[in-house]
């Protein structure tokens, strides 16, 4: 796409290193960009840069910070078919998904701005309900702790970026931004877009630096908050590593979709296999809210299971900048290699393929399977892929126990009408959230998301990221 190497940005100015990366596509391999990689002073530079603005920035006025980020928004909704073929060329996402994400990413800058001008923090609270109070006054403000380092994966090249950058500019932390090594180009873009704003220099950083060079920036006590999203063993022992900061962890999952007895219609039926065979496969199953598992009551199954394989059939696999296609290639050639061999394990170990279990390269057809042995890797870790397993469950006790005998907990979806039984849901399913009528791969930037168990720590959305990287600070006065 492009042959100059594309600078970084440190602390707001573009920025060359010594060694470069170079970005192909995982569909045809072709070059899609070269990056410049930070040397180690100049990471040292971001570093002492953001902590250097983080006093003046915490105090920037909230209309200064809410005008940025919506000028942000604005300026990427001009750019957005710019942002998406990027985003299609360099991870493999399909056009048509790709333009979801820049158009999610625009609302979350608008949140971000909108939750700027909200947060300021201030409340006062007379303490005279306890005889030490008499006569004192408590003046609470939110105070960031300092710069954030944001770290990101590849499956959404740009939103996951924009989850770090938008709450800790809206809070006023400034922000070192660590992209994924197979997607570096669109947050370098989007850091074109930060450039364009008149955020303190400092304030903000874009950073492909190698994970060998990662440990250091990690274990910086200038950065006290670490927000990472990512794989599970990595994210684990990033937080292990440093107990003393805050950390943030959206990590994987194996999402469970549960169809309750009473939905039942043809028309429920159609509905529910419709969202189960798009969102196990959108982007190739990257996600960590996909579909990974299906518990259906006994007294649906056998009406849902070829409703389910037809749709997965319908999806076409191909070009990701086609705007036909459905489902494009994983992020490289191992992935859906290690996609393949889990597969073949659990048939080797008697599950039944009902459709797809065919790699091409880095494309993985989509692929659904049945009677899965328990303890096949498809069933007990994320697969990461577009791979399917669906089970029989007798009631409603027995799919949420099934749902939650996973290591992960990150959304579950149920597909019911029944108000008593969304209610019974909330309730059992160890998960963040629980997403009635639909599958489990909703995420809302208004609403509070992340995981328990092994899908992490801590919750994202634009509002609950900014009381993440921020403490309340009191004041008391006295004499009053
Ligand atoms: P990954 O863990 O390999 O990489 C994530 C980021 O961490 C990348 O930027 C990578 O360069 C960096 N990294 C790797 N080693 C590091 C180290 N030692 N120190 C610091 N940083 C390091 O994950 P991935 O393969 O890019 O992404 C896929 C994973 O992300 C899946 O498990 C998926 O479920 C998860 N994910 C979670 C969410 C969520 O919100 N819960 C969203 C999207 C993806």
């Amino acid at each position: 796409m492009t042959t100059a190497t594309t600078p970084f940005w440190l602390a707001g100015h573009e920025a060359h290193g010594e060694d470069t990366l170079e970005v192909t596509s995982p569909w045809d391999g072709r070059t899609v960009g070269t990056v410049g990689l930070p040397t180690a002073a100049q990471t040292e530079e971001a570093v002492a840069a953001a902590a250097a603005v983080a006093g003046e920035f915490a105090a920037t006025p909230a209309h200064v910070r809410a005008a940025a980020l919506d000028l942000v928004g604005r300026r990427l909704a001009e750019r957005a078919e710019e942002f998406a073929g990027l985003i299609t060329a360099e991870s493999g996402k399909p056009l048509k998904w790709a333009r979801v994400e820049v158009a999610r990413c625009q609302s979350v800058f608008r949140w971000a701005a909108d939750e700027a001008r909200r947060f300021n923090g201030a409340t006062g609270q007379r303490l005279d309900a306890d005889p030490s109070g008499a006569g004192r006054l408590a003046i609470t403000r939110r105070v960031p702790y300092g710069p954030v380092l944001g770290i990101a994966p590849f499956n959404f090249p740009l939103n996951l970026c924009a989850h770090k950058v938008a709450p800790a500019l809206a809070a006023g932390a400034p922000i070192i931004l660590k992209p994924a090594p197979a997607t570096p180009l669109t947050a370098l873009l989007l850091g074109e877009l930060l450039a364009g704003t008149d955020l303190p220099a400092g304030a903000w950083s874009v950073l492909p630096v190698p994970n060998e060079a990662m440990p250091p920036l990690v274990q910086d006590p200038r950065l006290p908050i670490i927000s990472f999203t990512g794989s599970v063993p990595v994210g684990w022992a990033i937080r292990d590593s440093v107990p003393r900061k805050r950390v943030t962890l959206e990590l994987g999952g194996n999402g469970a979709a549960i169809v309750l007895a009473d939905y039942s219609s043809d028309a429920d039926l159609d509905w529910a296999a419709q969202r189960i065979a798009t969102f196990s496969n959108y982007q190739g199953g990257q996600s960590c809210i996909a579909v990974q598992r299906v518990l259906a009551d006994e007294t649906v199954y056998d009406r849902l299971v070829p409703r389910v394989v037809a749709a997965v059939e319908a999806l076409r696999l191909g070009d990701p900048a086609d705007e036909a296609t459905d489902v494009g290639p994983l992020i490289s050639e191992d992935a859906a290699r290690r996609v393949e061999g889990w597969v073949k394990e659990a048939s080797e170990a008697g599950a039944k393929v009902l459709t797809g279990g065919v790699r091409e390269g880095a494309s993985y057809r989509p692929t659904v399977l049945e009677e899965v042995p328990g303890d096949a890797k498809v069933a007990t870790e994320e697969v990461f892929g577009p791979v399917l397993l669906l089970s029989r469950v007798a009631g409603e006790e027995a799919a949420y126990a099934a749902a939650n005998d996973s290591q992960f907990g990150l959304q579950a979806g149920v597909f019911t009408h029944d108000v008593q039984a969304a209610f019974r849901a909330h309730r059992a399913l160890e998960v963040g959230g629980v997403i009635i009528g639909d599958v489990p791969s909703y995420r809302g930037d208004q609403m509070p998301y992340g995981g328990v168990k092994a899908s992490g720590v801590g919750r994202e959305g634009v509002a609950f990221a900014m009381e993440d990287y921020t403490y309340e600070r009191v004041m008391v006065l006295t004499g009053l």
